[in-house]
């Protein structure tokens, strides 16, 4: 294995992902073969009933192994906590970051940016306060006694 495994989606969640999408396809092909039998059996009538009560568990069946198969899909594609089973952020933030990753990385580019922008924000530079003359209205320092332009005390 590679030197960074937490890095990768994990086997077994890959694993998941392709069971998932089988499970999908059976599903799919199940449901689909009821229609396609239906128009097979266009217009015959015999044991009508007894072969509509077994389509109808047949297109059940394949809707219930998609739902599944997708269900299964999810959570290997995004974790338990991508595909919102586990909400612990701190899960989820490790859970997502091969998705994000392949997603050309931009939601961890953000998130650090935005910790970036936090830490590097300098403290705000103290406020310049100036005084001005009451007698020829110059502008002095705050701290200034006398004027720098007629000398007057501020
Ligand atoms: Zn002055």
């Amino acid at each position: 294995m590679p030197n960074q495994p937490q890095r990768e989606i994990p086997p077994d969640r890959a694993l998941l992902y392709y069971a998932g999408m089988l499970l999908t396809a059976v599903g799919m092909l199940l449901f689909l073969s009821v229609f396609v039998s239906g128009c097979m059996n266009f217009g015959n009538f015999d044991h009508f009933e007894e072969r509509a009560r077994g389509e109808m568990a047949r297109a059940f069946g394949g809707m219930v192994l998609m739902a599944v198969g997708q269900g299964m899909r999810a959570l290997g594609a995004a974790g338990l906590a991508g595909s919102g089973v586990v909400l612990d952020p701190q899960k989820a933030r490790k859970d997502l970051e091969p998705w994000s990753r392949s997603a050309g990385g931009m939601l961890a580019d953000a998130l650090d940016e935005a910790g970036l922008a936090k830490t590097t924000d300098a403290p705000a530079p103290p406020p310049v306060v100036k005084v001005r003359c009451r007698g020829c209205a110059a502008l002095n320092d705050e701290h200034a006694k006398f004027c720098n332009q007629c000398g007057q005390p501020v």
